[in-house]
């Protein structure tokens, strides 16, 4: 089979950029290992996905965002960050237009909505139950080939397959690779108090706990902790699990309840050494593959595949080759510059607010202090957030 673009991964950032290509002129091929029926109907899989507004306006752009029901997009309305017992806390609420911060909606929800967007009349062709088991990048074309046996022709491959992407690896990409040695377990939980529409980060001692508000009184419970703790907590009965969550939480929302399945994540920040070479792109998580603290790597994973989308279409009106390395580079280094100073304060946050040693809770404090000391400081992370710069460049 020949085709123009094939995309490894129909994760969310593989389907945004199928999306953002309809109408491109250019055939798109997609494939997917997991099988049709669970990219149409995605189950839930713990991810509560805070979208800036950026995003937002994208999704609505390509089509997907009005797909959503009314009880999957949940508004977050202010953001509290808390270092242990101490009392201060660091605050960021959006200025008074009536808009919410941001807004959270389900992974799980997100890809459904690009799903249904990419599979309309004029199709991309989709390869689902299917998996890359080799690639081979010639100047002429790239091939791939499926565990099927089927082989692939391709002018430009695009690997979004996740942030430990094979294709990455068999482009010979390299990456950088920071394990921070402790697992998220995410969940729903129903609870006795309101959240008030707040987000909450605490950083208590050996554990991290966020809470994202959802519609009424429930919450996304995120918990950070080592893997043997993570393994004890996933052990409990539902009824014992709402219980531990309540007492780890100092019962801020008061008696909680387990209301969905628990999932588990390992903690792994990735950034690939190259985002492009010949006829081939990374994309979403395989290109940069966010620590969840400051809820971005989707919103990077959105913004790379319309950068790239916007580049490809340009290279087809001007009749460039879009595997040529002409057409990726600007793709490669915007988007780089777009996200490698988040992902490394990302990372020192991170490092900082998992370390226990007195010195590092010391410093933490202080840096609540400072923060919510300076109405600077926190205006421009609120401004970040709620960047609401024009969605779609393509075209
Ligand atoms: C707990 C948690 C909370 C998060 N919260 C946020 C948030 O608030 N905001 C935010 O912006 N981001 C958040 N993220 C990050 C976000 O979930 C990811 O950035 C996003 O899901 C990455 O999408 P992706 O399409 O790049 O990769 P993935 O979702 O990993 O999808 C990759 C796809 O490729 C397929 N695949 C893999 N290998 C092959 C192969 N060889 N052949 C064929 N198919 C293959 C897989 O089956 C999969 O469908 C969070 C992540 C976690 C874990």
């Amino acid at each position: 089979m020949q085709t123009d673009v094939a995309i490894i991964g129909a994760g969310p950032a593989g389907l945004a950029l199928a999306v953002a290509l309809k109408g491109s002129g250019l055939d798109v091929t997609l494939i997917e290992r997991s099988p049709e029926a669970s990219l149409a109907a995605p189950a839930f899989d713990g991810r509560e996905i805070a979208l800036t507004h950026r995003s937002q306006a994208i999704l609505r752009d390509l089509g997907a965002w009005d797909r959503l029901t009314e009880t999957e997009i949940a508004p977050l309305g202010e953001a509290r960050v808390i270092n242990g017992a101490f009392p201060l806390a660091l605050r960021f609420a959006p200025p008074a237009s009536g808009e919410p911060l941001g807004r959270l909606v389900p992974n799980h929800a997100i890809r459904r909505v690009l799903f249904e967007t990419v599979s309309g009349p004029v199709g991309t062709r989709l390869l689902a139950g299917c998996e890359v088991t080799d690639l081979a990048l010639a100047a002429e074309a790239a091939r791939l080939r499926l565990d099927s046996g089927e082989e692939i022709a391709a002018r430009l491959v695009v690997a979004a397959d996740s942030r430990f992407s094979a294709a990455r690896r068999r482009a010979g990409i390299g990456a950088e690779m920071l394990d921070f040695g402790r697992s998220m377990i995410v969940c729903r939980m129903a609870h006795e108090r309101p959240h008030d529409a707040t987000a909450t980060e605490w950083f208590g001692h050996r554990q991290t706990i966020a809470m994202l508000p959802l519609h009424g009184a429930a919450s996304s419970a995120v918990l950070t902790l080592a893997p043997d703790e993570a393994a004890r907590m996933l052990a409990l009965d539902p009824e014992s699990f709402g219980a531990e969550v309540a007492r780890r939480y100092e019962r801020r929302l008061g008696a909680m309840r387990l209301i969905s399945t628990r999932h588990v994540y390992p903690l792994v920040a990735v950034y690939a050494h190259r985002f492009a070479g010949r006829r081939f792109a990374l994309l979403g998580d395989a290109a940069v593959g966010m620590h969840p603290v400051t809820a971005h790597g989707f919103n990077f994973g959105l913004s790379g595949a319309v950068l790239l989308a916007a580049e490809l279409r340009r290279a087809v009106a001007r009749g460039i080759d879009p595997g040529a390395s002409g057409a990726l580079s600007y793709y490669a280094s915007a988007h780089r510059r777009a996200t490698l100073p988040l992902f490394l304060a990302t990372n020192a946050v991170a490092r900082l607010y998992g370390d226990h040693r007195a010195p590092a809770r010391l410093a933490r404090a202080a840096l609540i202090g400072a923060g919510a000391a300076l109405p600077v400081v926190r205006r421009a992370i609120v401004a970040r957030l709620m960047d609401a710069r024009p969605a779609l460049s393509a075209g």
